[in-house]
């Protein structure tokens, strides 16, 4: 696995010894690869940074990694990633465990490219329980393994 340079350069995750995603760790550092933090996501789905390696100039359409039941809900937490990235963070989801924000480990995962999405915001009352990527234009979706 050759992780891209920035990716690469982003501090460990101390049980797995990969790198941390953007969008899992806080701004003073801390986060763990099982949790998103929500104000990165944000972050992320507005300034259109790349939720694993924190920067811009994300491909057109836009790839969203997610879980099978993401895709049939058409709602998604991890925002849009570069195309190395993602093919790097397939090391993540096959750990076997929860990461990005999953509660339990998934063993299938899906890669959707999307004209656009619409963001879900949690509206103070729980709904949605995190900020939801919703793509209003899948151009495709293919299965990773
Ligand atoms: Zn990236």
């Amino acid at each position: 696995m050759t992780w891209p340079t920035d990716l690469a350069e982003r501090r460990l995750d101390e049980e797995s010894g990969l790198p941390l995603p953007f969008v899992c760790e806080h701004d003073d550092g801390s986060g763990d690869l099982a949790h998103l933090s929500k104000k990165r996501v944000l972050q992320c789905a507005l300034s259109r940074v790349c939720a694993a390696c924190g920067l811009s100039g994300l491909p057109n359409p836009l790839p969203l990694l997610g879980t099978e039941d993401e895709v049939e809900d058409n709602g998604f937490r991890i925002p849009p990633m570069h195309d190395a990235c993602l093919a790097a963070a397939l090391a993540w989801t096959r750990l076997g465990r929860p990461v990005l924000g999953q509660t339990v480990a998934r063993p299938a995962w899906r890669v959707v490219r999307t004209g656009g999405f619409d963001l879900d915001r949690p509206d103070g009352t729980g709904h949605p329980a995190y900020p939801t990527f919703r793509p209003h234009s899948v151009v495709s979706v293919r299965e990773v393994v």
